[in-house]
């Protein structure tokens, strides 16, 4: 029975998407942080995050809530690669990484062979690198 209610009464609403997870995971963390510190910024901060999100949820505007989640992940998608990439050259020992001094293109050598000549594959560039 509630459950009913509850599809009907999103029935035609945007629901969730990755903007809103977000918002959801940083109110969290700022409710924790809040929790611990007393600031009153913090209170009014997850206040509004919280409207937002449920707003956005809520909203029957779905273009537009789109358009703001495309947004929000066009902003956020290099930053989570950016992270990828720095953690995956902190585990990696075996290979020095640098950019192609062509096109800028990522590239990585295994380590301590010396100078080497590197060949890039996506501009075809030929240059020597140290190892
Ligand atoms: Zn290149």
């Amino acid at each position: 029975m509630i459950r009913q209610h509850f599809i009907r009464f999103m029935t035609g609403r945007y629901g969730m998407d990755q903007l809103n997870i977000f918002l959801m995971a940083t109110y969290l963390v700022l409710y924790l942080v809040f929790l611990f510190t007393r600031l009153w910024v913090l209170d009014w901060l997850v206040l509004v995050i919280l409207f937002v999100a449920v707003f956005r949820m809520l909203s029957r505007d779905l273009d537009r809530r789109r358009s703001e989640n495309t947004r929000f992940l066009q902003l956020v998608r290099p930053m989570v690669r950016n992270l990828h990439t720095f953690r995956t050259r902190m585990h990696d020992r075996e290979h020095r990484y640098f950019k192609c001094p062509n096109c800028g293109q990522q590239m990585r050598v295994p380590r301590g062979k010396g100078r080497i000549t590197v060949h890039c594959r996506t501009c075809g560039a030929t240059f020597e690198e140290k190892s």
